[in-house]
C-alpha cells in the first residue's frame, strides 16, 4: 500500500510507534497523519461537530489526493485528551471504528491500542 491515513493522538510518545507499526505490518509507505487529543473519545460520543467535520475533511485530502486504502484510529495508555481506564478506551476505539466504517464503507478501517509499554495492538 503506498498510503494510509492514520487519526491518532497528538501525545508524541505515540507517533512513531505507530507509524512503525503501520509500515511493517500493514506494508504502507506512507503514512497522512491526523491528531487530536484522544481521537477515539472523539469519534466515539460524536458530540463536537467542529472537531468531526475537521478530520473529515483531512481524512477527505488523504483518499482524494493520495489515495489512502486504509484508516487506522487510535487509543493508548495515559492519556490526557481520554483518561478512560483501558477497557472503556477499547470500546470507544470500537465505536470509533463503527462510526469511520459507516462513513466509508469502501474503506479499510483498523482500530489500534497502544499500551503502557508503548506497545501497538490491533483491536479490531
Ligand atoms: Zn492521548
Amino acid at each position: 500500500m503506498e498510503f494510509y491515513s492514520l487519526i491518532n493522538c497528538m501525545d508524541g510518545r505515540v507517533q512513531l510507534p505507530v507509524i512503525r507499526y503501520l509500515q511493517d505490518r500493514l506494508d504502507v509507505k506512507f503514512v497522512d497523519v491526523i491528531t487530536e487529543a484522544g481521537p477515539n473519545l472523539i469519534l466515539a460520543e460524536q458530540r463536537d461537530t467542529t472537531l468531526l467535520d475537521s478530520i473529515f475533511s483531512r481524512i477527505s485530502i488523504s483518499i482524494e489526493n493520495h489515495g489512502s486504502e486504509g484508516i487506522a484510529v487510535v487509543g493508548h495508555h495515559d492519556c490526557a485528551g481520554n483518561p478512560a481506564p483501558k477497557e472503556m478506551q477499547i470500546s470507544h476505539i470500537r465505536q470509533a471504528v463503527g462510526f469511520l466504517r459507516r462513513h466509508y464503507p469502501e474503506m479499510e478501517i483498523i482500530g489500534l491500542w497502544v499500551d503502557d509499554n508503548w506497545k501497538v495492538n490491533e483491536v479490531v
